[in-house]
C-alpha cells in the first residue's frame, strides 16, 4: 500500500451506511492510513476491518439485549459468593448461564427466603443469556400481572401476549410477594400457558410450592401453574439469612464497636 491515501471515495460513506457497517465507516480512514504506513497487505487490512465490525456488532447487540431486559441492577455470577450457598455450586450456575436451558425451552425456579440472592442469581443468568444473544425480559410477577390487566382492559391482551412471547427468556421475580386477585391470577396463568414449552421462564419466589395456592387464590389454578413451571425445570434453593440484613447488622456492629472504643 502506498503512503498517501487517495481522497475519500464519494459514495463510500453512504454505501457503508446502507450496508449498516458503522464501525468500518468510522474506522476505515485511520486504519487505511496506518496500513499504508506499515505496509499491511490489502487482504489483511480488509480482514481486520471486517473483524472489527463483527466484534462491535456483537457488543452492540449485547448492549441492546441488556437494555431491553430492564434488569433492576446488573449482577453477575462473578460477584456471587457461593460459600454462602453450599447447596448451589458455581459449576451448576455456570452451566445454566451458558443458556442451553433457553434453547431447550426449559425453566428455572429459584426458591428461598428474602435476601438470599434469588434476584441476584436470576439477573446474573439473564445477563449471561443476553451475552449469548438471547432476548430476555426481567419483570416482577406483580408488574407482569398489572401489565396484562391493563392490556386486557384496552382490548390488547393478545397483542401483549404476542409481544411477551417474543422474548426467549422471561424472568418473573418475586412471585408470591403480592397475592393476585382472581382476574390477575387467571391472566398470569394465561401467560404461563402461552410460553409453556415455547420459551423459558426463571421464576423467583419465597413461597414453597404448597403455598402457591395462596397467591393463585385457588389450589387447582396453583397446581396448573406449578405443573407448567416445574415441568422441564431446574429448581434451585437458596438458603440462610438475608444477605442484606447481615450486611446491615455488620455495619451496625462496626458502628457500635467504634462508638464503644474510646478515641
Ligand atoms: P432475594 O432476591 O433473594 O430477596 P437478592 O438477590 O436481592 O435477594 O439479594 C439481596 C442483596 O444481597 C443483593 O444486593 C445481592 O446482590 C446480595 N447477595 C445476596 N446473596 C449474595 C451472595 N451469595 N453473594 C453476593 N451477594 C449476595
Ligand atoms: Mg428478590
Amino acid at each position: 500500500m502506498s503512503d498517501s491515501i487517495s481522497p475519500e471515495p464519494p459514495l463510500l460513506a453512504k454505501e457503508l451506511s446502507e450496508l449498516r457497517l458503522p464501525t468500518v465507516a468510522a474506522s476505515w480512514k485511520q486504519a487505511a492510513e496506518e496500513a499504508g504506513k506499515r505496509g499491511v497487505p490489502y487482504a489483511e487490512f480488509l480482514a481486520e476491518l471486517v473483524h472489527h465490525e463483527i466484534v462491535d456488532r456483537h457488543d452492540r447487540r449485547v448492549n441492546r439485549r441488556v437494555k431491553e431486559a430492564k434488569f433492576p441492577s446488573l449482577k453477575t455470577l462473578d460477584t456471587f459468593d457461593f460459600d454462602r450457598q453450599p447447596g448451589l455450586t458455581r459449576e451448576k450456575l455456570l452451566e445454566l448461564a451458558r443458556g442451553d436451558f433457553v434453547t431447550r425451552h426449559e425453566n428455572i425456579v429459584l426458591l428461598g427466603e428474602i435476601g438470599t440472592g434469588k434476584t441476584h442469581l436470576a439477573s446474573a443468568i439473564g445477563f449471561a443469556c443476553c451475552q449469548r444473544g438471547f432476548r430476555v425480559r426481567f419483570m416482577t410477577a406483580a408488574d407482569l400481572t398489572t401489565l396484562l390487566i391493563e392490556s386486557k382492559s384496552v382490548d390488547r391482551l393478545s397483542r401483549k401476549l404476542d409481544q411477551l412471547a417474543r422474548y426467549d427468556l422471561v424472568i418473573l421475580d418475586e412471585l408470591g410477594y403480592v397475592p393476585f386477585d382472581r382476574a390477575g391470577a387467571d391472566l398470569l396463568f394465561t401467560f404461563i400457558t402461552r410460553v409453556y414449552e415455547q420459551r423459558s421462564l426463571i421464576v423467583t419466589t419465597n413461597l414453597p410450592f404448597p403455598r402457591w395456592s395462596e397467591v393463585f387464590q385457588d389450589a387447582t389454578a396453583a397446581a396448573a401453574v406449578i405443573d407448567r413451571v416445574v415441568h422441564h425445570s431446574t429448581i434451585l434453593q437458596t438458603e440462610g439469612k438475608s444477605y442484606r440484613l447481615e450486611a446491615a447488622e455488620a455495619v451496625q456492629l462496626a458502628a457500635n464497636e467504634s462508638a464503644a472504643t474510646p478515641s
